[in-house]
């Protein structure tokens, strides 16, 4: 098993890259984000627990995180490539992680830690909008879609995630800051960081990671 893990704030724009990259590359797209709405639209146990953490910009407790991650992990073979998106967000779910890839003889190749100055990830939040019945993501002013609402892809309905208010986003940027920052320091010491300048557009942002993969 290997691993990269895109690490940045909200509206670096891991999501947006993560859906690139599992095109052009053989790393599967695991997002906890996503498999916590998921399981929330679906009404899971799991679902029911995350929700009031993330509507009001929380962290989901950790042992719930790594549960699910675990149960993802499995699912595939040890051959699998992962790219991780929005995981891990705090030193223990690192830590966790570590201890899971040690049991299975996994490894991470690479973190990439996308960097986008605070106003810039603002106007990204707030402008996002998503289509519900495939995910796709667009952006009001830099990348609407061609019918005022509608997803180009399949006509699904465009939404704001409830966390994109913003309270919910300075709230957001506050967790980052606190909770998952600290993980820029730990996986420097570990000779895994890999800085990746993502205030561009995503196909600059892209280009950067690719370099880097295919080196
Ligand atoms: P995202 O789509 O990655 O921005 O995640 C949306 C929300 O889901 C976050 O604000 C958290 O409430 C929750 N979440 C996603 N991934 C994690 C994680 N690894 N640890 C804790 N909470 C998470």
């Amino acid at each position: 098993m290997e691993a990269i893990i895109l690490l940045g704030g909200p509206g670096a724009g891991k999501g947006t890259l993560a859906e690139v990259l599992k095109k052009q590359t053989d790393y599967l797209h695991v997002s906890t984000g996503d498999m916590l709405r998921a399981a929330t639209q679906a009404g899971t146990s799991v679902g029911t627990e995350a929700k009031s953490y993330m509507d009001s910009g929380q962290l989901v407790p950790d042992a719930v995180i790594l549960r699910i991650i675990e149960e993802r992990i499995s699912e595939e073979n040890s051959n699998s490539h992962f790219m991780f998106d929005g995981f891990p967000r705090t030193i223990e779910q690192a830590e966790g992680l570590d201890r899971f890839f040690k049991k299975q003889g996994g490894a991470i190749n690479h973190v990439f830690n996308l960097v986008v100055d605070r106003e810039a990830l603002l106007a990204r939040l707030t402008g996002r909008r998503v289509c519900r019945s495939c995910g796709a993501v667009y952006h009001m002013a830099n990348k609407p879609p061609k019918k005022s609402g509608i997803c180009d892809i399949d006509g699904g309905e465009l939404y704001q995630r409830a966390d994109d208010s913003e309270a919910t986003i300075l709230n957001r940027l506050e967790v980052y800051k606190k909770q998952t920052a600290p993980l820029i320091a730990f996986y420097q010491q570990k000779g895994l960081l890999r800085e990746i300048n993502a205030g561009g557009s995503p196909a600059e942002t892209q280009t950067l990671v690719l370099n880097v993969l295919n080196a």
